[in-house]
């Protein structure tokens, strides 16, 4: 199986923590899709005819694309192979007529950005809907068909309380969603929380308040009956995300469009520079090599296997790599902030917050 990523680099505006690539040029939007369908025409080959199981319109705002352009790059790269077909929304971009029409484009599966449900917070953050808008959102795509919705939230804001993310994750839950994804805030450079923090206009959350709004999404989303798979997300049995699951295990995809990364049927990397202009230009002309070490690769895989529940399967390395890993994974084991079984090693939900010192501790 095989996946396809389209890398859509429009938003209106930029939110204060964000730090993917994405320009306020809807008016390019044109000659972005044509730069998409010629890229797509002579990259189709590097999935070497593999079923496309999956699809994923990420970005930027796939959402303000024009329905019928979103409908013809759909019908692009949906196939009667495609399981789950994903758009990444806005709630200020769900009108009836738009989620029928992303329905009707093949779509199955909405990723809708929330963020929050508190306005002061959707202020802050520079998002452009309130938390009545998102709720209405999530009713309209209810309405227009869609079964498998999935929110953001983000928590760790600074001055929040645990009291009013659990609020938000709260209502939210309320509301009925399949998949939430949960991502502490983090001050990327470049962005304007970044440039916040660095002036003192803003502090970060302190560990107590993560640790404890982390317990409480735990718990929250464990008595919504979602289980939590990996790090960031939780989903409603059998409603876990195919699309980030199979990058997560290795999985060939197509990633079109500018910032977008691949991983072709033949194990190469490549990714798209972030540059509109040139992918506009010549789409073959700012797509790059991303050539990986064997010690990357095992890197790789160990970060992306830690944060899942399922953990890292000692037995898909080479035996000296194993040995190597079981190694450097002692102290760990010894203090719990990783576990074993049989030959899986994995971190307990309860210390996930100490997963990027554990994966450093483990790296090559
Ligand atoms: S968070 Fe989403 S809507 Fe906001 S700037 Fe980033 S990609 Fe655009």
């Amino acid at each position: 199986m095989a996946g396809i990523y389209v890398h859509v680099p429009f938003c209106r505006c930029k939110c204060a923590y964000c730090d993917f690539y994405s320009l306020a040029r809807p008016d390019k939007s044109g000659d972005y899709a044509a730069a998409l369908r010629s890229e797509y025409a002579q990259r189709r080959h590097e999935l070497a005819d593999l079923p496309v199981e999956t699809v994923y319109f990420g970005g930027g705002t796939p959402s303000m694309l024009p329905p019928d352009m979103l409908t013809a790059l759909a019908a692009m790269t949906i196939t009667a192979d495609t399981v789950e077909a994903t758009i990444e929304v806005n709630p200020e971009d769900v009108t009836a007529a738009n989620a029928r029409a992303w329905r009707r484009a093949g779509f199955n599966r909405v990723s809708m950005g929330v963020q929050s449900l508190d306005d002061d917070a959707l202020r802050y953050l520079r998002r452009r809907h309130s938390a009545a808008d998102a709720l209405a959102a999530l009713a309209t795509l209810r309405r227009a068909g869609f079964d498998n919705i999935s929110a953001d939230l983000i928590y760790g804001l600074p001055a929040q309380t645990p009291a009013a993310f659990a609020d938000s994750l709260c209502s939210l839950l309320d509301a009925g969603i399949e998949h939430l994804s949960a991502y502490i805030l983090s001050y990327e450079p470049g962005t304007l929380m970044d440039l916040r923090r660095k002036r003192g206009e803003c502090a970060e959350a302190d560990d107590d308040t993560i640790t404890q709004m982390y317990a409480d999404l735990c718990r929250t989303a464990a008595d919504a009956a979602m289980e939590h798979y990996e790090i960031s997300n939780f989903a409603l049995p059998g409603r876990r995300s195919r699309h980030n699951s199979a990058y997560w295990t290795g999985t060939p995809y197509l990633g079109l469009g500018p910032g977008a990364h691949s991983l072709g049927a033949d194990g190469r990397r490549r990714y798209q520079e972030p540059d509109l202009r040139g992918y506009i230009a010549s789409p073959a002309d700012t797509l790059t090599d991303d050539p990986e070490t064997a010690d990357e690769m095992l890197d790789d895989i160990i970060m992306v296997s830690l944060r899942r529940t399922e953990g890292l399967d000692l037995t898909v390395l080479a035996p000296a790599d194993a040995a190597a890993l079981e190694s450097r994974a002692l102290p760990r084991l010894a203090d719990g902030s990783l576990c074993r079984a049989g030959s899986r090693l994995f971190i307990p939900e309860n210390k996930w917050l100490l997963t990027d010192s554990v994966i450093r501790d483990l790296m090559t």
